[in-house]
């Protein structure tokens, strides 16, 4: 079921990258997106700086 995708945090991947984790409000499911070197920095540091979960 497809509900809004929240981010609540953020992963490292491979060769520095990060990962936003998003989870769906609805049914609980977790995706990953790996963030692009120019995204919005200032938003992943916001993700980071107020997790939601833990991991
Ligand atoms: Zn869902």
């Amino acid at each position: 079921m497809f509900g809004n995708f929240e981010p609540i945090g953020v992963e490292k991947g491979k060769k520095d990258t990060l990962k936003i984790v998003y989870k769906c409000n609805k049914c609980g499911m977790i995706k990953r997106n790996v963030v692009a070197r120019d995204d919005n920095f200032d938003k992943i540091l916001e993700i980071m700086s107020n997790p939601k979960v833990e991991f």
